[in-house]
């Protein structure tokens, strides 16, 4: 049986503390919430249960047949990270497992803390205050041995055919990862989020950058990120949001894909390629919480696929793919709980 692709999810795990309130309290307030939720985030963490979810069927449908998850799986997915020595890590440790996802890369660091967001929701309006507090994840280095290992080839394994990284660990880790992979000749997906300036080195070579508006305006040095938005009428893409694409794409990258919520998704590859495609239609949008995640998750999962068969990459395709797989994740609530097994989209 051919090897399956292996997808390396380089990033952040955190808990998520969630109180739901009537309003945001005024400084000094102190005020009773009228629910609170925990739940397992953090962007790498999400985006690895994404490719995990995305390549398997549910486990309750695949349990009555002889065939177990890692016989019915199309990719093995692989998270590298840091949590700390305590219940918060090895529940998200835990729940990535029970997902499918290789944790042996998860380091849980004695005498850390593991990352929680401390998130407030203003029930009536949906509207979110985030503190996130990174404890262990800022804890990863580039030369941890997990970080480093990605790139190895031993022979019990191999290296990943997709690198996946988001922003909420180390800028330097990223960077040195960013060059190890072109060294070795591992492709990557960046989602650089949270957004912060990057060196223009991140871009050369790089196969997919996957950016919302806001990301794309603050790397692009566009001052308001509704100028990169089409209006809803007019399904014509802005100038802006064209040339931010085009400026990346000279910078090194091979395939710009922006993400514009319920607006649809520009791609623009470096081969000259582009294109609008509008989101899903969703029966009524629940919480968009881990849309994006789910968005990289089937992205990546086609991307590998493509290069495991030997086949060319179809962006428009892939994008359409993971359309219909956030629009699913944005009709549920909760994060990584909304994102759909692979057999819920067919
Ligand atoms: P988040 O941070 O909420 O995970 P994001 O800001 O990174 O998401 P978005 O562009 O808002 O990214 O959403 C990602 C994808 O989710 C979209 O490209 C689209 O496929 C899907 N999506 C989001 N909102 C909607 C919507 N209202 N209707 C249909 N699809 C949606």
């Amino acid at each position: 049986m051919a090897a399956l692709p292996r997808i390396t999810v380089l990033g952040s795990l955190n808990m998520d503390l969630v109180a739901y309130v009537s309003h945001h309290p005024a400084p000094g307030e102190t005020m009773t919430a009228d629910k609170f939720a925990t739940s397992t985030g953090g962007k790498g963490a999400n985006q690895a249960v994404a490719c995990a979810k995305l390549s398997r069927p549910r486990p309750s449908s695949s349990s009555s047949s002889s065939g177990t998850a890692a016989t019915t799986t199309t990719a093995h997915v692989g998270m590298v990270g840091c949590v700390g020595d305590d219940s918060y890590g090895a529940l998200l440790r835990g729940n990535l497992a029970r997902h499918g996802v290789d944790v042996s890369g998860v380091d849980a660091r004695a005498g850390l803390k593991t990352g929680v967001a401390l998130i407030v929701v203003d029930a009536p309006s949906g509207e979110n205050r985030i503190i996130l507090s990174p404890e262990a994840n800022h804890a990863v280095l580039p030369d941890d041995a997990a970080v480093a290992g990605i790139f190895l080839e031993p022979e019990s394994t191999k290296k990943p055919d997709l690198l996946i990284m988001q922003l909420e660990i180390p800028l330097a880790t990223v960077l040195a990862a960013l060059a190890r992979a072109r060294e070795a000749g591992v492709a990557v997906l960046l989602n650089p989020a949270p957004a912060q300036p990057l060196p223009a080195a991140a871009y050369a070579g790089l196969a997919h950058l996957v950016v919302n508006e806001t990301e794309a305006a603050l790397l692009g040095g566009v001052a308001d990120s509704a100028s990169l938005v089409p209006s809803v009428d007019a399904e014509k893409v802005p100038a802006a949001l064209r040339a931010v694409a085009r400026a990346f794409v000279a910078k090194g990258v091979r395939n710009v894909v922006a993400t514009l919520g319920s607006h649809g998704v520009f791609f623009l590859t470096a081969d000259g390629r582009s294109g609008l495609v509008p989101a899903e239609k969703v029966a009524a949008v629940v919480d968009t919480t881990a849309a994006g995640d789910t968005f990289v998750g089937a992205y990546a999962l086609e991307a590998v696929a493509a290069a495991a068969a030997g086949r060319e990459f179809d962006v428009e395709a892939a994008v359409r793919k993971a359309n219909r797989a956030a629009a699913r994740t944005v009709e549920r609530a909760g994060a990584q709980d909304s994102i759909p097994w692979r057999d819920e989209l067919v």
